[in-house]
């Protein structure tokens, strides 16, 4: 709301009072209007509504002797003419210099801002500069800088980049900086001038003693500056359509399904505002070989029945390149081996491990020799692995 809008206002009027009516005849005057009024008492009715609600604003401002003075005495200026058209009084009035639009007559100026400069509120001399056809809003149009907003992306790794961490080339597509003007929207030699009628705050406070209203200053938009001269690639935007590339660090270790946030690569802010963040959601393709369990490696080896009895030294590979594990003799299957430090990277921690796990594979088909070597085996074992069997294979005695 701002200030012109009360003083254009007839509080008296709308009260129903005199203009020497007593502060008691105007309590009086107002609680018999908002009795009526009340909302509570008209549901629905708009019009009583916004009756009550002018009723309310004009008794804030006559039942206060201080808004009440000032209010009169704005209001019989105002009446004057002192205002309108060319009967500015342009000698004594603070500000009213040659920086004041010459042709008053017919154009529209904005009596908040002249009864801001009044009071002393107003932005100095250069606050009656008015936007010539050259000057422009910021971007947008809306109160102040803004914020871009946040993007999303997705990529998808392998397995080795995932672990090892990578730097990719991101493809995004909406708004991103203008390249011409480098985001600033005045044209290339020209740059952004401060608001003057606002010192740049993007907000006029209109006369803080009486009523302390703050508006998006109307002359830059509410965004503290104007380009004298717009870039043309984006219309003063500072901003365009268009793809963009990205290229951006994937730290070690990322899981599947994670969500990197990179601060700042998301859409441009306008008018000054910082850029939104960037969001990718990672995808990790799947291993021929490797899982992954948290910040662990997984794999399967299977060793031969021989291996697993014996024991052996086996080759299995990590992502660092091959290294030995020693199988002990006698090593079940399903067991499984822990190679230290080959998992994935822990921010400043210690990596992950490698967890083999072996499987012990069976032979399907033996030849002669093999056949009579396990045959001449089993002649000799004497394991008796089943014995703890046999106290449960008597048939129970029928009753
Ligand atoms: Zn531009
Ligand atoms: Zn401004």
């Amino acid at each position: 709301m701002s200030q012109r809008d009360y003083f254009e206002k007839d509080y008296y009027g709308v009260l129903g009072v005199t203009k020497d009516a007593s502060n008691a005849d105007i309590s009086k005057a107002y609680r018999k209007l908002a009795r009526k009024l009340h909302p509570d008492a008209r549901p629905g009715d708009k019009e009583s509504e916004s009756r009550f609600k002018e009723v309310s604003e004009a008794h804030s401002v006559l039942s206060n002797a201080e808004k009440r003075k000032e209010y009169d005495e704005v209001r019989e200026l105002v009446g004057s003419g002192a205002f309108r058209g060319g009967g500015f009084p342009g000698g004594g009035f603070p500000g009213g210099g040659a920086g004041f639009p010459g042709g008053a007559g017919g154009q529209a100026f904005d009596l908040g801002d002249l009864l801001g400069q009044m009071f002393g509120q107003g932005g100095g001399e250069g606050a009656w500069t008015t936007p010539g056809p050259a000057g422009r809003r910021g971007p947008g149009r809306t109160a102040g800088a803004r914020r871009g907003r946040d993007v999303e992306t997705a990529v998808t790794l392998s397995f080795a980049d995932a672990i090892a961490g990578v730097t990719v080339t991101l493809r995004v597509s909406g708004r991103a900086q203008c390249t011409t003007c480098g985001g600033s929207g005045a044209k290339p030699g020209t740059s952004p001038v401060t608001c003057s009628t606002c010192n740049g705050r993007g907000l006029v406070t209109e006369n803080q003693g009486l009523f302390g209203f703050s508006s998006p200053c109307t002359t830059c938009g509410g965004t503290g500056r104007l380009i004298p001269e717009p870039c043309q690639t984006c219309d003063g935007s500072g901003v365009v359509n268009r793809p963009r590339e990205i290229k951006a660090r994937i730290p070690a270790g990322v899981k599947d399904g994670a969500r990197v946030r990179l601060s700042g690569k998301g859409e441009p802010g306008s008018a000054g505002g910082p850029a939104g963040d960037l969001f990718v959601n990672v995808h990790v393709a799947p291993h021929e070989v490797f899982g992954r369990r948290g910040e662990h490696l997984t794999m399967r080896v299977p060793i031969t029945f021989a291996e697993a009895a014996l024991g052996a030294r086996i080759t299995v590979p990590t992502l660092d390149g091959p290294v030995t594990l020693k199988v002990p003799p006698g090593t079940e299957s399903g067991k499984t081996f822990r190679v230290k430090g080959h998992g994935a990277p822990r921010g400043n921690g210690k990596p992950g491990d490698l967890l083999v796990t072996v499987d012990v594979a069976v032979p399907k088909r033996l030849t002669k020799t093999q056949r009579k070597a396990l045959e001449d085996f089993a002649a000799m074992d004497d394991s008796g692995i089943r014995d703890h069997l046999e106290s449960a294979m008597t048939a129970p005695e029928q009753g």
